[in-house]
């Protein structure tokens, strides 16, 4: 989709260092990290959040670049917390599907 930088990092238009990558989704580091290890799951077509009709294949490849990203920031075993803000009252601004990672710290219970 033009004008979308989620797109633009996916098909390397904006060149960035990707964690993960296979044929349906990449990871990458949040511009703007939350937590010692704040990395995004994105997947390579343009969805606009989570209930925009996602094909099960893309679902399962991001769960895999989770385990990945988890598993290299060595927080596998620790936790961590799968964000996907979706919609207004989100918060979400960047409207390409993305699945925030995000541990390395001890985050409490509290999610909102
Ligand atoms: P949202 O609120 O939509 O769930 O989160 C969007 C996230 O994308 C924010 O955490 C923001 O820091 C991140 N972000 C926005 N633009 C860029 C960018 O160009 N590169 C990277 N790596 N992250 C971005
Ligand atoms: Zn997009």
């Amino acid at each position: 989709m033009d004008d979308c930088i989620f797109c633009k990092i996916a098909n390397g238009e904006i060149p960035s260092t990707f964690l993960y990558e296979d044929d349906l989704v990449c990871a990458f580091r949040d511009l703007n990290p939350q937590a010692p290890t704040h990395v995004l799951v994105v997947p390579k077509a343009h969805y606009a959040n989570i209930v925009d009709g996602v094909p099960a294949e893309t679902l399962a490849a991001m769960v895999k670049a989770v385990d990945s990203v988890a598993t290299q920031e060595g927080i596998r075993d620790t936790g961590f917390r799968v964000i996907a803000n979706t919609g207004k009252d989100a918060g979400q601004t960047v409207h390409h599907l993305h699945w925030h990672v995000i541990g390395g710290t001890n985050m409490g219970e509290r999610l909102a």
